[in-house]
């Protein structure tokens, strides 16, 4: 059975949520800084324009199916892949198991406050969880060595990124080796939907797998970036029925 697809030249692990956290339990006790990307059909459609961000993907230590886009382009080439494993879930169930296990979780991204609210949100649910700081996600590139420093200082094992995708990818990637935390997971807006500030959608969308459209009505100006969404699916299908045009 493989292990990974290629969706549009990106690699993606079909790793369910269960095998996800079993990696990622690993990767805690590992020596190095390994980065985690959470993959949508958005990002897989921009990095096969941008070789760099491909480049990034295609060196992850662990890349996750997130969003239904993935699931089916893997499914059209054959993959078996159980499930979606999205960047809000990942933190849900990562922090369950870090508060289990004692992994200190710091959390960089979002407006100034979103943090810290995120990490307040996270504790009352979890009170067991150590998080050992936050940060806003707005710094200048000039500030970010005191970032990396105060981070540094407070060993976390576990280092949750939202700056939104692609850019925490590219951010996870230069600051990499002056890390020294053991797992960098880009969670895009999760930490808006841990503080409150913003909705995931309702059961019923997330069921039927139409999670991408409550965004798009809740947040209409992201059609910006949607429209990358037909694109993929055009590019999937293509590659897949018309190969070589
Ligand atoms: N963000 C940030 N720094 C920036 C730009 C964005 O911390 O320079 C944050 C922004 O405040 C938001 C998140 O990144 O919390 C992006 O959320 P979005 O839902 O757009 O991300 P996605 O899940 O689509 O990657």
């Amino acid at each position: 059975m493989p292990e990974r697809a290629k969706v549009l030249g990106s690699y993606v692990d079909l790793l369910d949520m269960n095998g996800v956290m079993e990696k990622l339990g690993a990767m805690v006790e590992g020596h190095s800084t390994q980065q985690v990307v959470t993959l949508n059909a958005e990002i897989a459609y921009l990095a096969q324009r941008d070789h760099s961000l491909q480049a990034i993907i295609n060196s992850a230590d662990l890349v996750t199916p997130d969003g239904i886009g993935i699931v089916w382009a893997a499914r059209l080439q054959g993959y078996k892949i159980r499930q979606r494993v999205t960047g809000i879930e990942l933190t849900y169930r990562l922090s369950e198991e870090a508060a289990k296990q004692g992994w200190k979780v710091f959390l960089l991204g979002a407006l100034p406050g979103i943090a810290d609210q995120a990490a307040d949100c996270l504790q009352k649910s979890l009170p067991g969880l150590q998080i050992v700081g936050q940060d806003h996600g707005y710094h200048s590139s000039q500030e970010m060595p005191a970032v990396i420093e105060k981070i540094n200082q407070l060993q976390p094992d576990i280092l949750l990124v939202a700056l939104g995708a692609p850019r925490q990818e590219f951010w996870i990637h230069e600051h990499k080796n002056n890390l020294k935390v053991k797992v960098c997971i880009g969670i895009g807006g999760s930490l808006d939907v841990l503080a409150g500030e913003k909705k995931r959608a309702p059961e019923l969308f997330i069921r039927l797998n139409l999670e991408w459209l409550y965004r798009l009505l809740s947040e209409p100006a992201r059609i910006k970036r949607q429209v990358n969404l037909p694109l993929f699916v055009l590019q999937v299908l293509k590659n897949k029925y018309l190969p070589g045009k």
